[in-house]
């Protein structure tokens, strides 16, 4: 029997799907996470914007047409939203974000959990990729006001440190470089009555870096940062979410800082970590933004020099504070697109083209026969001559130029 898992979502669904597909190899099944043929696909959707849950429901059509006869398990963030939308012919079983490991025993029915209070442990996973993600808690307690992520998966909920410690020594085994992931991991801890700092500690002893993922910027303080420095272990690569640079426009999404806190916070980690990859996300077209608060968030984003940027066009979605708020033209919302992707192509090549000449430690991932793609530890993609590396692990490589979407190395 040959079941699919297939992921439309974030990390945190990533290892979920990681968790599965261990689960159905434990009980016979031939697994993929590709869209092949199979007898079962498991679809681990995702709500976070419009198009994540077009996209989620387009998939279910994408698999009955490669085969018809398929059975069809839609889990995740864009079911628990609605689960009606995906009662479509040929869906066996549908289920939202809490106990998601129940599709490895169903075969129908549709049944959706009460959203859980605590950290509910899966399976152990395997690591299927070159870098391995690990989930270290669930759930975010902020409610800024676009985002539907905590009325879907509830409030914060830690997974306890022995646990995460256990998974990561057996991902150690086969990858060199460790994703910490999350709906908010800067609220790690504070439900088990410890941090993100201890834990960083706690992970220290493994023989592998540590990439930290989203953070909140209040995270940033002295303390989180000399256990960073302590650990010894954690990448260089700080991924703050901005969503803008605009104190208006922060203060209508019920972001609790103001552009100043955030620019401080950047300056700390700067001088520990002066050449660190500093990167964000940016939401581009809020109901609230005015071109003048667009323009703030361009001029800011200058200021700190972000050396990669996410840009997502705003996704207005029911059932949260900023649905009211209404939504900006079309056309201006991907001019603005265009334009805040345009400076952040420029900032990132600023920022990759300083390390030619120097030395970077690579993760291979991927190769095409010629080049072996991978990860910097400051999260440049650093294309590598293939010479029979292993995916996973670290080599270290010297800079020897450009390409368009990041460098290449010796
Ligand atoms: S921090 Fe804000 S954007 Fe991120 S999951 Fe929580 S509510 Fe959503």
């Amino acid at each position: 029997m040959k079941t699919a898992v297939i992921n439309i979502g974030c990390k945190v669904n990533q290892c979920e799907c990681d968790s599965l597909m261990t689960g159905l190899l434990a009980r016979g099944h031939e697994v993929t996470d590709e869209l092949v043929f199979a007898d079962n696909y498991v679809i681990n959707t995702c709500a976070v914007t419009k198009e994540a849950e077009r996209k989620s429901r387009q998939f279910v059509g994408k698999v009955k047409k490669i085969n018809p006869r398929a059975r069809v398990f839609v889990i995740g963030c864009a079911s628990e939203k609605n689960f009606e939308q995906f009662s479509l012919k040929g869906v066996q079983y549908i289920s939202g974000t809490a106990k998601k490991d129940a599709v490895l025993e169903m075969v129908d029915g549709v049944h959706i959990e009460p959203l859980p209070t605590q950290y509910e442990s899966m399976p152990l996973g395997t690591n299927f990729r070159a870098r391995a993600y690990v989930k270290i808690e669930d759930g975010c307690n902020n409610f800024c006001s676009y985002c539907i992520i905590p009325y879907l998966r509830g409030r914060c909920r830690s997974r306890s440190v022995e646990s995460i410690l256990e998974e990561c020594k057996k991902a150690s085994e086969n990858t060199d470089e460790i994703v910490l992931t999350g709906i908010n991991i800067s609220c790690y801890g504070a439900d088990i009555g410890t941090s993100l700092s201890e834990l960083i500690l706690a992970l220290a002893e493994l023989p592998v870096r540590i990439r930290l993922g989203s953070l909140e910027a209040n995270v940033i303080d002295q303390s989180f940062l000399d256990a960073v420095i302590k650990a010894g272990n954690v990448c260089p690569h700080f991924h703050l979410s901005l969503q803008s640079g605009s104190d208006a426009v922060l203060k209508s999404m019920n972001r609790h800082y103001t552009t100043k806190e955030f620019a401080d916070k950047v300056a700390l980690i700067r001088t520990y970590f002066p050449t660190a990859a500093i990167t964000t996300d940016i939401i581009v077209g809020f109901a609230t933004e005015s071109e003048e608060n667009f323009n703030e968030t361009l001029a800011f984003a200058k200021e700190i020099a972000f050396s990669d940027i996410h840009v997502f066009p705003y996704s207005r979605r029911s059932g949260t504070a900023a649905y009211s708020l209404g939504a900006i033209p079309d056309a201006v919302m991907s001019d603005r697109v265009k334009r805040l992707s345009a400076l952040r192509d420029e900032l990132k090549k600023e920022y990759e083209s300083a390390f030619v000449g120097s030395v970077l430690q690579v993760i291979p991932e991927t190769s095409d026969g010629i080049y072996f793609e991978g990860h910097s530890e400051n999260y440049i993609k650093v294309y590598i001559p293939d010479r029979d590396y292993t995916a996973g692990k670290i080599i270290e490589v010297t800079i020897e130029g450009e390409r368009p979407d990041g460098l290449v190395a010796k």
